[in-house]
């Protein structure tokens, strides 16, 4: 690989991953102690000067004259501060004023914060709205900004105006950027001129000195497209490079027989595949048969319908003459999943019969069967027991490592127990890993080289949460990505309803009614016991009440502080029908899957998220009756407000994840430091869609096209230089 530094001057100019290279104090005016200063706000090169961009631009022409401003509109003035005082008023609160005026008239202003500071003699501008108070001009709290003369004699009618940094003033950071850039251009595109037309981008001089220097506003927003674009595409690229090394360009496992295991279990299920179930597997198949690994994100809602099309895959890695593995994120999920394929196989006759035979069993026990007779065994590993479905009762890890690695054991279900070190197995042909967000992408890896047979094991991803295309794209660009959007048939919708939170007797009728009908209701509340500082409701005052409204009622409560022997006591009874109501906390969120139960009311809904709203939800309506959802509420914030309206216009995850995205804003929505996504400054992936799209777009073509060329590698000295340490499993090693 190349370094930075040989990319200088390649067409005339330095590139951005170059000036990346030279500490920002080489920039005139920072010094020690400023570079210090920025440094701590994470701009230490030039390259970090060079894309701070401006928090606004003044434009000059539409300054209003205050004489001529109109009133109780959103405006900006400009002027001379001409007077300046600070005091203290009632409760400990500053009140801050100030007098500015511009030859035409004079404005008095307003503030409630200390912090504000302006000196008499400074030229500032005032956005904000006037109004007239005793016969005079008046603005409260007012945005300030202060220009300084010497620069709105140089600069032509938009005037930017930066953020301070750690301590530095705007007119700093102005002068620190304005000779970086100044330093830097003209700066070579790494972007092919094609790419650049085919997509409207400016170049990339153009749009540093733009964003910068505007001659006017129009100069601004293509400008920020071009950044915007490069944000994305650094990502995009990253993660499609890293594709390239570890799947694309590896060789996979030949998993290319889809015969009888397979034939035989489709032919047992008591259903068709749903088009979407149909669709989603033929990718997987493709995948599959395919030279290179698979890795690839399978996305559907609980209950669309994952489980058989993973079975399917799982049994066609069977049937290629190598194993599956299946990883879940905890023990009760892997359990589950286990148990379900265990009596799909049962349904399917494809079951071993059980041998009573103890630990060390003889691996002679299983000659050679045609697949058309042969069982299919399976076993799970987790960290405090292994069990299979060919003999009985529970076996010692030992003995079913050595069944792993022997491939007595076709599927293996499991937890993390499944990657740890003494884990091996004979032949991994798949691995499928459930709820792959809470697995690390290092887990991904080790995953992928458990195998003693030849090649790459293919890698299928699946989430029951949905996530915004946008969002995926970002997050999990890396991976082909294959959604089931369409619910198995026979399900009944369910409906919902908005009502208020003191509408206790409309709900315990609801209530009544359901249970007459020998339905089961659940009543989810926001907390365990009452507050002081939160106003909702909780489970155990809800309990209270409903144990006394609704007295023929069966009621119990459960809730996360229960001892779990408790918990698990109130779980079976609610599922073997013994109680009716069920008053809980989100405790139910998960894996909760009782038919019977049809009407689930929540309380202060507009205290949860959309995402768990719409999971909560999930878990009535799952069988022939049909469902009932009741949101009590009085929705305190806007957000609340529009959450609750999405509830009840929408069941579709998909599109609730959308308006989640929207309402909560990419910020929360990415946390932590999963992938070079927090790296976004200026891009938006909701707002910017079009270029992320772009980028994405442009990313798969130059790996697939050339992924050694210029292109790409210079691509991905910007991203080493510019994202650095924090994500630098994204680049190539
Ligand atoms: P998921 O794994 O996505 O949560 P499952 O695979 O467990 O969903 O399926 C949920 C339920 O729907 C199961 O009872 C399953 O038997 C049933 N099911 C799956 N596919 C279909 C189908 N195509 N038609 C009818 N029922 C189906
Ligand atoms: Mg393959």
């Amino acid at each position: 690989m190349t370094s930075p530094q040989q990319s200088e001057n390649r067409s005339g100019g330095r590139t951005l991953a170059y000036l990346a290279g030279i500490p920002a104090d080489k920039v005139k005016g920072i010094g020690a102690v400023s570079m210090r200063k920025l440094s701590a706000q994470g701009v230490s090169s030039v390259a970090d000067l060079l894309l701070t961009v401006p928090r606004r631009y003044l434009d000059r022409s539409q300054l209003f004259d205050l004489q001529a401003a109109p009133l109780g509109e959103d405006v900006t003035v400009g002027g001379v501060v001409t007077s300046f005082s600070k005091r203290r008023i009632s409760r400990g609160r500053t009140m801050v004023e100030a007098r500015v005026s511009d030859g035409t008239s004079s404005v008095r202003c307003v503030w409630f914060n200390p912090y504000i500071k302006l000196v008499e003699g400074e030229e500032v501008a005032l956005s904000g709205s006037i109004e007239t108070f005793k016969g005079s001009l008046q603005m409260k709290s007012p945005d300030v900004d202060r220009l300084d003369r010497e620069r709105l004699a140089v600069t032509g009618r938009v005037l930017p105006v930066y953020p301070g940094l750690g301590g530095l003033g705007p007119f700093k950071v102005r002068e620190a950027v304005d000779n970086a850039v100044g330093r830097s251009i003209p700066i070579e595109d790494i972007v092919p001129a094609a790419v650049l037309d085919r997509f409207a981008l400016v170049d990339r001089t153009s749009s540093i000195s733009r964003i910068h220097l505007p001659d006017s506003l129009e100069d601004v927003e293509p400008a920020r497209r071009r950044l915007i674009f490069d944000e994305f595409l650094r990502i995009q690229m990253a993660l499609k490079v890293r594709a390239h090394d570890e799947f694309e360009s590896q060789i996979g496992v030949q998993n290319s027989v889809k015969g009888e295991l397979f034939d035989r279990f489709i032919g047992s299920l008591s259903h068709r595949l749903t088009g979407a179930q149909s669709r989603v597997l033929e990718e997987i198949l493709q995948d599959m048969e395919a030279q290179t690994p698979m890795h690839r994100l399978l996305q559907g809602e609980v209950g669309s319908g994952k489980t058989v099309v993973v079975v399917l895959a799982l049994l066609t890695s069977v049937e290629s003459g190598h194993q599956g593995a299946f990883m879940a994120p905890t023990e009760v999920l892997a359990f589950q999943h286990y148990l379900g394929t265990e009596l799909a196989l049962v349904d399917a006759g494809m079951a071993p019969t059980v041998e009573n035979v103890g630990a060390g069993g003889t691996t002679s026990l299983f000659a050679e069967e045609p697949l058309s007779t042969r069982p299919v065994r399976i076993g799970l590993f987790t960290g405090s027991r292994v069990t299979t479905n060919f003999v009985s009762g529970d076996v010692s890890r030992t003995q079913g490592l050595d069944w792993l690695v022997d491939g007595t054991i076709d599927i293996a279900f499991g937890t993390q127990a499944l990657i740890q070190e003494d884990v091996d197995f004979h032949s991994l042909g798949i691995a499928v890993v459930d709820e792959q967000h809470r697995f690390g992408v290092e887990q991904r890896v080790v995953m992928r080289d458990k195998n003693q047979g030849e090649g790459v094991p293919d890698l299928l991803l699946m989430t029951a949460t949905p996530i915004p295309r946008t969002l995926a794209m970002t997050l999990y660009g890396d991976l082909k990505m294959s959604v089931i959007d369409e619910m198995p048939p026979g399900r009944s919708a369910t409906t919902t309803l908005a009502i208020s939170e003191t509408a206790d007797g409309e709900i315990d009728a609801s209530i009544q009614k359901a249970v007459a009908e020998g339905r089961q209701v659940f009543v989810v509340c926001p907390l365990v016991e009452d507050s002081e500082k939160i106003d909702a409701r909780s489970a155990v005052t809800e309990f209270d009440r409903v144990t006394s409204t609704l007295r023929d009622v069966r009621c119990e409560l459960l809730h996360g502080q229960m001892r779990s022997d408790e918990k698990s006591d109130v779980m079976s009874r609610f599922r073997a029908g013994d109680i009716d109501l069920l008053v809980c906390t989100t405790v139910i969120e998960v894996g909760i899957d009782v038919p019977n139960a049809t009407l689930m009311v929540i309380r202060t809904a507009d205290r949860f998220g959309l995402s768990q709203l719409h999971q909560l939800r999930g878990r009535v309506g799952r069988g022939p009756f049909g469902g009932m959802c009741l949101l009590s509420s009085d929705p305190t914030t806007p957000d609340g407000e529009r959450r609750i309206e999405a509830m009840v216009q929408s069941t579709d995850g998909f599109e609730l994840s959308e308006i989640d995205l929207e309402i909560r804003g990419q910020g929360t929505v990415f946390g932590g430091s999963q992938s070079g996504a927090a790296d976004l400054r200026l891009g938006d992936i909701l707002r910017d869609r079009d270029l992320l799209d772009a980028a994405h777009t442009v990313a798969v073509a130059a790996v697939q096209d050339d992924p050694y060329g210029a292109f790409v590698t210079d691509v991905m000295h910007e991203v080493a230089a510019l994202l650095g340490e924090s994500t630098q499993w994204l680049t190539r090693s």
